[in-house]
C-alpha cells in the first residue's frame, strides 16, 4: 500500500528556562488512505505534540524540529512555510480537538463558522456556502439543520458542538482527519454516537483518520492500526486486534493491565504501572521504560533498543525481541 503520509524520524524539542525538553524523539509511521490509525499513550508522551507539529500549530520557537521529515503527497510537511501550510491545514488535513467549546467562536453562528471554511478554501459564494453548511450539518446528523444553522455554539450540547467541529473539519473533504481526544469531554452515550459518526464518515468519504487518545475502548471500536507512544517514541505498532490480543512490548502490557480491556471483559483486576515517565529534559541513554519495566535486563539501561520487525505489520522497540534475549522472559511476556 502507498501511504499518503509518511513520518520519518521526527524529533521535536522545546526550549524552556530549565533547558531543552525532548518531547518527540524520532517518531516514524505511515498512514494509508482510508485507514484509522490510533495513537495511544499516557499524557505527556508526545501524542499531541507530534501532530500539532505536523499541522504547523507549534510556535517555533520555543519549539524546534531537530530532525525528520513527513512527506504528504510529495510535500514535506515539516519544511513548508506558514503560507504553504495554510493551504493544507483545514483543506487537505483537518484536526478536531477535545474541547469543541473552546475551538468554536462564541460570537459567530455555527453556520457562518462552517461557511467561512467553504468560502476560503473552496471559493464558494455566501449562498452556496450556507447551503453546503446545512448539508454538512445533516451529514453529521444534527437534527433540524436548516433552522439550527443560524444558532450560536452555546445553544448546542457538548455532543452537538463536537459534531459541528467535525462538520467544519470535513468541509473541504480532507484526505486526513486528525482527531485529538475527540470524545474525552463527552459522556459515554454521546461518545458512542461520535465514534459511530466517525466510523460512517470515514467510509463515506474514504478519509484517513488519526485518532489520538488514551481510551483503549475508543481504539478498539474505531481503529485499524495502533501505535503506542512512550516518552516521545513509538514503542509498539500493529493491527488493533493483534495489539489488544497479544501485546509484545512491556509498556503496552502495562497499559492493558491498568485499564479494562474491551476485548477481555473477564479481566477485572486492574494494576497501575509503577513509577512515572522519565524526565524528558534529560532522557535515559537506554530504554526509556527501563525504570518501570518488570522485564528490564542489564542491556536495557545501557543501550536504547532498536525497532524489531515482528512481522510485516508489527514492530516493537524492546530488547526482549533480540535473538539473544532470555527465553524465559520472552515467554513471560508472550503469556502475560
Ligand atoms: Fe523492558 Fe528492556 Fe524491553 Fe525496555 S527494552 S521495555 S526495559 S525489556
Amino acid at each position: 500500500m502507498n501511504p499518503i503520509l509518511s513520518v520519518k524520524d521526527l524529533a521535536v524539542e522545546f526550549a524552556t528556562y530549565g533547558g531543552s525538553v525532548k518531547a518527540v524523539r524520532g517518531v516514524s509511521f505511515d498512514l494509508n488512505a482510508g485507514e484509522v490509525l490510533a495513537i495511544v499513550g499516557e499524557s505527556g508522551c508526545g501524542k499531541s505534540v507530534t501532530f500539532q507539529t505536523l499541522m504547523g500549530l507549534i510556535p517555533m520557537p520555543p519549539g524546534k524540529i531537530t530532525r525528520g521529515n513527513a512527506p504528504f503527497e510529495g510535500r514535506d510537511l515539516v519544511s513548508l512555510s506558514d503560507k504553504e501550510m495554510q493551504g493544507i491545514r483545514g483543506k487537505e488535513i483537518s484536526m478536531i480537538f477535545q474541547d469543541p467549546l473552546s475551538s468554536l467562536n462564541p460570537t459567530m453562528t455555527v453556520g457562518n463558522q462552517i461557511a467561512e471554511v467553504l468560502i476560503k478554501h473552496r471559493g464558494m459564494s455566501s449562498e452556496e456556502a450556507r447551503n453546503e453548511a446545512i448539508a454538512l450539518m445533516k451529514l453529521v446528523q444534527i437534527p433540524e439543520a436548516s433552522e439550527r444553522v443560524d444558532q450560536y455554539p452555546h445553544q448546542f450540547s457538548g455532543g452537538m458542538r463536537q459534531r459541528i467541529m467535525i462538520a467544519i473539519a470535513l468541509a473541504c473533504k480532507p484526505k486526513i482527519l486528525i482527531a485529538d481526544e475527540p470524545t474525552t469531554a463527552l459522556d459515554v452515550t454521546i461518545q458512542g454516537q461520535i465514534i459511530e459518526l466517525l466510523r460512517g464518515l470515514r467510509k463515506e468519504i474514504n478519509m484517513a483518520v488519526v485518532l489520538i487518545t488514551h481510551d483503549l475502548g475508543v481504539v478498539a471500536s474505531l481503529a485499524d492500526r495502533v501505535a503506542v507512544l512512550y516518552a516521545g517514541e513509538i514503542v509498539e505498532s500493529g493491527p488493533v486486534g493483534d495489539i489488544f490480543k497479544k501485546p509484545s512490548h512491556p509498556y503496552t502490557l502495562g497499559l492493558q493491565a491498568a485499564i479494562p480491556n474491551p476485548l477481555k471483559p473477564e479481566k477485572t483486576d486492574l494494576k497501575a504501572i509503577p513509577g512515572s515517565p522519565p524526565d524528558l529534559f534529560s532522557p535515559p541513554t537506554g530504554c526509556a521504560f527501563a525504570a518501570r519495566c518488570p522485564f528490564a535486563m542489564e542491556i536495557c539501561t545501557r543501550e536504547n533498543p532498536p525497532i524489531f520487525d515482528l512481522s510485516d505489520n508489527r514492530k516493537s522497540k524492546c530488547w526482549l525481541h533480540h535473538k539473544n534475549a532470555p527465553s524465559n522472559l520472552r515467554a513471560e511476556v508472550a503469556h502475560a
